[in-house]
């Protein structure tokens, strides 16, 4: 690997102190950007578009016909996607509106309608899902990435899984050894991280082609918005001693998933 593709901590791992000049500089350009929308909109009322030239009625028209006609199919596409938890068919630009939009909104509105958080989250979980399913792609067993949180692993356990994962004995204690069975046998990687920071570093290393991730509804959320445009199949944890703490995975969930991304291999 190249040295300036090698991954040289992450902002949230060091103390960051911008200048004055930033502040300074951030505040003036707020400010000339203000002062500039009003004179627009006090200039063209006063002076009239005709008279800028005979056009521009016409263009703004478009323009505004064109931007509201984009913000209703939009609203149309993600309310739906909120109630049914389904897209009608997958297109770049609307993953990127529901993965960069939907959340924000819905979030806004689940606090004005007093919807549990996780209630967004989860509906936001499976509306990735099935874009990704509906991406309709496949990829080499190789090139995919299993991320599961540390704690997954069984609470006594003594053993550093987060560093190696093979140093797992597979005790059944905890679900790490069949992960790590599956990952044998389906030819894919698997990481136990320790956090969403790590968790990013190994994707920035490693670079996917696609994720199958474990979390909770919360780190799930931020975590695919991170991740995005990297296709990520998440999957929530099972939390039968509540957050953080001896949490589990559906292993079965975990191979359909495998078996969705990069099929089923030969003679199996
Ligand atoms: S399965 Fe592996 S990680 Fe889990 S408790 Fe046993 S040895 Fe530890």
């Amino acid at each position: 690997m190249a040295e300036q593709d090698r991954w040289h901590g992450s902002p949230e791992s060091v103390a960051y102190k911008p200048g004055k000049g930033l502040f300074f500089g951030l505040i003036a350009a707020l400010a000339v950007t203000i002062s500039l929308a009003g004179f627009f909109f006090w200039y063209v009322p006063t002076i009239g578009l005709r008279n800028i030239h005979p056009a521009l009625p016409y263009v703004l028209g478009a323009i505004v016909i064109a931007v509201s006609g984009a913000l209703f199919f939009s609203a149309a596409i993600i309310i739906n996607a909120a109630l049914k938890g389904t897209v009608p068919f997958y297109s770049p630009s609307l993953r990127w509106l529901i993965m960069k939009f939907y959340l924000p909104v819905m979030s806004v509105a689940g606090a004005v309608f007093k919807i549990p958080k996780i209630k967004t989250e989860q509906a936001f979980v499976a509306i990735n899902n099935e874009m990704v399913r509906k991406m309709g792609r496949k990829f080499r067993a190789e090139k995919l990435l299993l991320l599961m949180p540390h704690c997954i692993q069984f609470d006594n356990c003594k053993i550093k899984v987060t560093r190696n994962v093979k140093n797992c004995a597979g005790c059944g204690k905890c679900e790490i050894g069949e992960l790590l069975s599956l990952s044998e046998r389906y030819k894919v990687g698997l990481f136990i991280s320790t956090g969403g920071t790590v968790a990013r570093r190994k994707v920035y290393e490693e670079r996917p082609d696609a994720v199958i991730a474990v979390a909770c509804e919360r780190d799930l959320a931020s975590g695919l918005q991170d991740a995005y445009p990297l296709p990520v199949l998440a999957i929530v944890n099972k939390r039968p001693r509540g957050y953080c703490m001896e949490t589990g995975v559906a292993i079965e969930e975990v191979k359909q998933a495998i078996i969705e991304l990069a099929g089923q291999p030969q003679g199996q």
